[in-house]
């Protein structure tokens, strides 16, 4: 018997630390303001620790 049913729900990634950002983190989300073709994802850790972020596309980073 095969159980391959997982949960559908993919978290977003963090773009600073690289970890799933959990349902009710208080994460933000918001394109790539240099390129606008990624989404950056940045959990409430990162935020607050002001841990910058470097967008995969154009290599953008920021606060
Ligand atoms: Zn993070
Ligand atoms: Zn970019």
């Amino acid at each position: 018997m095969i159980t391959g049913i997982k949960s559908a729900y993919k978290p977003p990634i963090c773009t600073s630390c690289h970890k799933p950002i959990p349902p009710k983190d208080d994460a933000v989300s918001f394109y790539c303001p240099e390129c606008g073709k990624v989404m950056i994802w940045r959990c409430s850790k990162c935020r607050k620790a002001g841990v910058k972020y470097r967008c995969p596309n154009c290599g953008f980073e920021g606060p």
